[in-house]
């Protein structure tokens, strides 16, 4: 468990750690484009195992599991962008305020993270500025630019859910989460409904916040695109077949929804 050099990291990412940020099908079509907070379990090399153990660093607490697999076979399928952060949310969560308690978290469900105690403000900055900060400059842009180019910019944030969270076991097999937005999030329900086999969560088992989220708030609301949150039970899509059939079931709803949209004309 290598922490010694945790507490000065004003040079976090070095030249053989990766990019933050992972993008799949940038020249899509697609209204929708699609971003991934919790995609990657990447530590930069500098903060070793953050004090934790392996058992730690693979469960939900370090990254939204299976959400990777879903998020770039719905890309493909939709002919999406897809915007995705590769480091892990215990190094810093790419979905919560900056200043919000759990940006950097010290504990994550009942676990103690020994590399977020004690942090300097520069070691603490320079994980905003090296991994936050590029992941939601490239979101920004990258809105900016269809905006310019009048292309309709519908925002879905992929994201999955661990199936007991503090010992209680959660029924859904995905949520929608959405706060400002009325026009996304009934569309989602109701065809998710459709489906005979799903319990649908409504804003469950997360629901959005401007205190506890960023992603939507910032890149959705504040920009008034369409737009909403997707929570997937994580042993749904554990596995490549899990991940391969949930990016078809939500590539046939959303094209779905495109063909209402676009008969409203509302892309
Ligand atoms: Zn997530």
């Amino acid at each position: 468990m290598a922490l010694d050099s945790a507490g000065d990291t004003s040079l976090l990412l070095d030249n053989e750690d990766v990019l933050p940020v992972h993008e799949d099908n940038a020249a899509g079509s697609s209204p929708f484009l699609l971003t991934a907070d919790h995609y990657g379990r990447l530590i930069p090399r500098v903060l070793g195992d953050l004090g934790l153990p392996a058992s730690e660093l693979t469960r939900h607490i370090a990254w939204d599991i299976g959400i990777a697999g879903v998020a770039g076979a719905l890309s493909k399928h939709l002919d999406a962008h897809l915007i995705a952060q590769r480091y892990s949310r215990l190094v810093i969560d790419c979905n919560r305020p900056p200043r919000a308690p759990g940006s950097i978290p010290r504990i994550s469900e009942a676990t103690t993270i020994p590399g977020n105690e004690g942090l300097a403000r520069d070691a603490i900055e320079a994980r905003h500025k090296q991994i936050f900060d590029p992941y939601h400059r490239r979101i920004a842009e990258v809105i900016e630019q269809r905006l310019r180019d009048h292309r309709p910019t519908v925002l879905v944030s992929l994201h999955s859910f661990t199936p007991v969270y503090a010992g209680i076991a959660r029924p859904w097999h995905i949520g929608t989460l959405y706060h400002r937005d009325t026009k996304l999030p009934p569309l989602l329900l109701k065809l998710l409904r459709a489906e005979a086999d799903l319990v649908v969560g409504d804003n469950e088992p997360y629901a959005v916040s401007d205190e506890t989220d960023y992603t939507i708030p910032v890149h959705g609301e504040a920009r008034g695109l369409m737009n909403s949150g997707i929570e997937i039970r994580q042993d749904l899509i554990a596995d490549p077949a899990g991940q391969a059939s949930w990016a078809d079931r939500l590539a046939r709803i959303f094209g779905e929804i495109e063909t209402m949209l676009r008969a409203r004309r509302i892309v």
